[in-house]
């Protein structure tokens, strides 16, 4: 026999927020063109410059970690797979 309850959830709202960050333009030389470079940064004076050390590497391989294989030597004892 299902059981099955009505429950109460109230309603709320995220504030949305504005996060202050400080950022700091530095001109610098670059160590690896070394060529006079400029770069906003929020942390202390970057080495090398946007060409030589994106802030976003380009590279997008991912590789999905959810998607296991089933084994089928691992089992707990007791522990069935439902469905
Ligand atoms: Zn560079």
């Amino acid at each position: 026999m299902p059981s099955s309850k009505i429950i109460e959830v109230r309603e709320y709202t995220v504030r949305a927020h504005k996060r202050e960050i400080h950022t700091r333009t530095f001109n610098f030389v670059c160590k690896q063109c070394e060529q006079s470079t400029q770069r906003e940064t929020f942390g202390p004076r970057p080495l090398y410059c946007e060409r030589c050390r994106p802030s976003q590497p380009p590279k997008k391989t991912v590789v999905p970690l959810h998607k296991r294989k089933p084994r089928a030597t691992t089992y707990d004892s007791g522990k069935g797979i439902a469905g």
